[in-house]
């Protein structure tokens, strides 16, 4: 026993797991829950771990596997992770190992071998290799200690991908009396969790459930209007960095994907329409970094566990909001900022509609309700991560996210247009239904044209009525008409038609909201940064390190992150490590892949900072990076009109200035005021027409049911009073603090 396995020995089990999160995985701190998971764990409680993707579910069984004296069985379903995740094991200096089909004989009874001498620390396995006899029995003479379950919800009919060979896994740990049971999942229903501790037969589990907000994941949703062209602007912004963007089917996928290569990108398509063989090849080669973006339909990304990817792309429309986040966490598991848009179409809508009427009634209702709320994702006018997280059963209320197109001022604010809908929708009725669009706009406009006189139209109480638009605005509202199924253009004669939505509209049963103002230009992403992004590194000496990293793979057949993750390269690059002890502090740098990987790193990295003449930074001497809040864009709308509010205009002295309505204003100081700026309360309630008493209730109203959401306020009013007044009064509140 060594100096270091002596000092494990004495420490109690939550100091050891601390020890070693920094020594052999080389990381500074737990992430949420880890620590009362591994607690758990080792208290030999039955655990279930519900984290999002990319949460650090691995951990949980990792750590109190190297302090357990008996072995973990780790099953997994992802026979091609295995390999992977034993490899980054191996690297970290963790002995492991796996069986599984894809074995050849003899590294079969390798293992089996390992197994028998004690060898291991952990053992992963699919399910149907632990239930196979021989397997089974060798594993009941040793001393097992813990089960980790990984993507548990497989147990469970409920969940999107039931396995039934996970359904006799609860006999098998039933076998194993000293090993504590420890489940995994990212499914979040409540449903498959009860299901899961049942289905294992957990004895008096405690479930642990983590937040699922991926706080590192930028959400964009765009209007698809020229897709190739928006793809290739998105992808400009991400040179060379990996990333997958999701098509709807193989055509599309072959085609995006030849558009971008012959674009000057470099891509491979992944689908189930290609030979397993050449779907292996270019997973592996987007695995390893040999190309850097795969167009891809929802095919790919169940069995890759690549830390760095920093885009994901919906070309168009997932199914629905489970998929689309499952999707979308796939980018950014390493906990640097990634970046996901969104391409929508209402097009892409009603095609997922036409398969949807091609189901089983019985089916029917429950795919309807799932586009449903993923239409209300994509048309929220809030933060994008409300209704995302709503869906999983969280309430998300901090007043700015800072990382998403809504928070970070990029989409323009619907607002209520109802009476401008109502012109148009009447002047279609008074018509007939019989004229296209550009009758309608002219009649509204008060336009003499020869058709508009020639059908008299002049003489109707719609004439004129709408001239506070300019023409492109008609064509705008126009748009929104068409997007939100109010109208519908009929296919021959080109005339539009009044959909039952527009009936309710014209009687004033329902309001509609909707973007009549050109869209601004949108913001980068910045956001709420990590630590070490935040961190300006050499770029050069970052560029060289890839390079070495690249090369160690290469020559040892893993994939690069399996040797450092970006995030070690990016601190390598900014302290310049010069030492075997700085080199360690180094953040994934443990003991082992210093010992491994030491050398070849600092070698480069002083001969880099000799040449440039730059010296070693110390880490610990490093003061902390306060984490940067996403502000608006210092050139943007809801900045211009907090600044002129500031130095004294009052709401509608904006609102003529620059030549929009109130509502827009106010909707402009929310954001302004949400992203962190105080603007005095006591102008704001001059733009409320709310009688006093009206305004006494909407106040209660906010009080009761928070400043976070409109909705609740318009409802407990009985839909009395219009978002746009409760707007001036949500603003006044937040703004008096
Ligand atoms: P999951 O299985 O939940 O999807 P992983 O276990 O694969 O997530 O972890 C995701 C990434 O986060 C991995 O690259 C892992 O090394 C890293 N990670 C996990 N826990 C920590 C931590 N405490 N500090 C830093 N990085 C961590
Ligand atoms: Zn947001």
């Amino acid at each position: 026993m060594n100096q270091t396995e002596k000092t494990l020995n004495i420490m109690p089990d939550l100091q050891q797991a601390e020890h070693i999160l920094h020594d052999v995985f080389g990381f500074e701190e737990f992430r949420s829950l880890q620590k009362d998971i591994i607690e758990n764990v080792l208290r030999k409680h039955d655990t279930l771990a519900v984290m999002p993707t990319g949460g650090g579910k691995s951990l949980c069984y990792q750590i109190p596997a190297l302090i357990f004296d008996g072995f973990t069985i780790v099953v997994s379903p992802l026979i091609s992770l295995m390999k992977d995740q034993v490899d980054q094991l191996t690297a970290y200096g963790v002995s492991a190992s796996y069986l599984n089909s894809s074995l050849s004989p003899r590294d079969y009874q390798n293992t089996l071998d390992l197994i028998r001498r004690n060898k291991l620390d952990l053992l992963y396995l699919a399910p149907e290799t632990l239930l196979k006899g021989n397997v089974l029995n060798l594993l009941t003479g040793l001393n097992v200690e813990c089960i980790a379950i990984d993507e548990a919800h497989c147990i469970s009919e409920w969940g999107h991908d039931f396995r039934p060979e996970y359904r006799q896994l609860a006999n098998v740990t039933r076998r194993f009396e000293n090993a504590v049971t420890l489940g995994l999942t990212a499914t979040a229903t409540l449903r498959v969790q009860k299901d899961i501790a049942v289905s294992l037969g957990l004895k008096n589990a405690h479930t642990f459930v983590a937040s699922f907000n991926r706080k590192n994941l930028y959400l964009n949703v765009e209007s698809k209007n020229n897709a190739l062209q928006q793809v290739i602007n998105f992808l400009r912004r991400h040179e060379g960095d990996s990333g997958i963007i999701y098509c709807f089917s193989r055509k599309q996928v072959d085609q995006l994907s030849q558009d971008l290569n012959a674009n000057g990108f470099n891509s491979l398509p992944y689908h189930a329409g290609l030979a397993e063989q050449e779907r292996a090849k270019n997973q592996d080669a987007f695995i390893r970094d040999e190309v850097n973006i795969i167009v891809a339909t929802i095919a790919f990304g169940m069995g890759i566990d690549k830390p760095d990817v920093r885009f994901v792309v919906h070309h168009d429309m997932p199914r629905n909001i489970e998929s689309y986040y499952q999707q979308i966490g796939r980018a950014g598991r390493d906990g640097l900022q990634a970046d996901c848009l969104f391409l929508f179409s209402y097009g892409d809508a009603s095609k997922i509609r036409y398969f949807i009427d091609q189901k089983a009634e019985s089916e029917q209702r429950v795919a309807e309700q799932h586009l449903q709320k993923l239409m209300e994702y994509v048309e929220s006018h809030q933060c994008r991560r409300i209704k995302l997280l709503q869906y999983f059963g969280e309430h998300f209320n901090e007043p700015n996210c800072g990382m998403c197109d809504f928070c970070t001022g990029d989409t323009p604010e619907k607002e209520n247009i109802t009476i401008p809908v109502q012109k148009f929708l009447s002047t279609m009725a008074r018509t007939d239904q019989k004229f296209g669009y550009h009758h309608i706009k002219n009649i509204l406009v008060g336009s003499r044209r020869k058709e508009v006189l020639k059908f008299g139209h002049n003489q109707l109480s719609t004439y004129g009525i709408g001239k506070e638009f300019s023409r492109p605005e008609w064509k705008q509202l126009y748009r929104e008409l068409m997007k939100q199924d109010i109208i519908v253009r009929e296919f021959e004669h080109k005339s539009l038609k009044l959909t039952p939505k527009a009936v309710e509209i014209l009687k004033g049963e329902q309001e509609v909201f909707g973007v009549i103002e050109e869209p601004q230009k949108k913001n980068q992403t910045g956001g709420a940064k990590s630590e070490i992004e935040s961190l300006d590194f050499n770029k050069n000496l970052f560029a060289l390190l890839k390079e070495k990293r690249m090369d160690l793979a290469q020559q040892q057949g893993v994939p690069p992150y399996v040797i450092f993750a970006d995030t070690s390269l990016i601190e390598m690059a900014y302290y310049f490590p010069q030492s075997k002890e700085s080199f360690l502090k180094v953040h994934g740098v443990g003991r082992a892949k210093a010992e491994k990987y030491g050398t070849a790193f600092l070698n480069p990295i002083i001969e880099f900072c000799k040449e440039q003449g730059l010296k070693e930074r110390s880490k610990s001497g490093q003061p902390k990076k306060s984490k940067a809040r996403k502000t608006l864009s210092k050139t943007g709308r809801p900045y211009e009109v907090g600044h002129m509010f500031l130095q004294g205009d009052t709401i509608t002295d904006i609102a003529t200035k620059i030549d929009v309505k109130e509502s827009t204003v106010v909707g402009y100081l929310l954001k302004f005021v949400k992203a962190g700026n105080k603007i005095p309360s006591d102008k704001i309630l001059g733009a409320s027409n709310l009688s006093r008493s009206n305004l006494k209730k909407v106040e209660q109203a906010f009080t009761e049911h928070g400043t976070d959401m409109l909705r609740p306020v318009f409802e407990a009013l009985s839909e009395k009073i219009t978002y746009d007044e409760l707007k001036v009064v949500q603003l006044y509140l937040i703004a008096k603090g």
